[in-house]
């Protein structure tokens, strides 16, 4: 009784983990480098399942109820931002965190409304983690080898401050599992998301492999 118990707890644990979804938009510059087939191949090769996707070219209003989702992100960014000028020994334009990201979301804004984004939802076991660690970190300049934004640009805060404009770095991934939970039904209504399954889900995650032989 207490062995089926404790087996009935972990498949509700396993299925709550591969059931994990992630928000992913393609910014204007990665169709614009042509690298959308790219980008969704190293996903898929990691062995994440897409479960919805759609181009649009998203309003200014909707990029800001975007990135204020977490009430937050405004006062968080303002913070790092002001950090980062201070650790190249900088003075930040201003002390003030939230007009620190009033300029910055102003970036956002421009940037990712300049063209169609692809939209998509990613699910898997630690799809935020995985899909943030092949993405890389946000400042390409020091995003590493081998993850998309270490590979695919060169873009620094620097580049971004003297220009007065947000950094390119080609994808937004969602932060934390809670961050996605906000951000995939501002960008999808239930019914868009796909519940389906692939046959390598079979090697991932079934408990015994006793599928595999004749
Ligand atoms: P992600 O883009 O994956 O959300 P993140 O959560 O680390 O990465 P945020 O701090 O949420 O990044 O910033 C969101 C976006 O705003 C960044 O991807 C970047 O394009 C832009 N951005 C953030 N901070 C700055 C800054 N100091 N100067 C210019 N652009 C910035
Ligand atoms: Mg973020």
């Amino acid at each position: 009784m207490e062995f089926l118990e404790i087996k009935s707890k972990k498949k509700e644990i396993m299925a709550h983990l591969k059931e994990e979804r992630t928000l992913v938009l393609i910014k204007p510059d990665g169709i614009q480098r042509s690298l959308v087939g790219e980008i969704l191949g190293r996903y898929e090769r990691a062995g994440l399942k897409l479960v919805g996707v759609k181009m649009l070219v998203p309003t200014v209003d909707h990029i800001e109820k975007h990135y204020t989702l977490d009430p937050n992100w405004r006062r968080v960014t303002g913070e790092k931002t002001i950090a980062g000028y201070q650790k190249r020994g900088l003075t930040p334009p201003s002390m003030d965190p939230l007009e620190i990201t009033a300029r910055i979301l102003d970036g956002l804004k421009r940037y990712l409304s300049a063209g169609p984004v692809i939209a998509m939802v990613w699910q898997g076991a630690h799809a935020v983690q995985i899909i943030r660690k092949l993405t890389g970190s946000t400042e390409p300049l020091s995003s590493d080898v081998g993850t998309i934004r270490g590979d695919y640009v060169l873009d620094s805060y620097q580049m971004a401050d003297i220009d007065r404009r947000a950094v390119r770095n080609l994808i937004h991934a969602s932060g934390s599992v809670e961050e996605a939970q906000m951000e995939i039904p501002h960008w999808f209504d239930e019914k868009e998301l796909i519940k389906y399954n692939i046959v390598q889900e079979k090697i991932f995650y079934d408990v015994n492999l006793d599928g595999i032989l004749d």
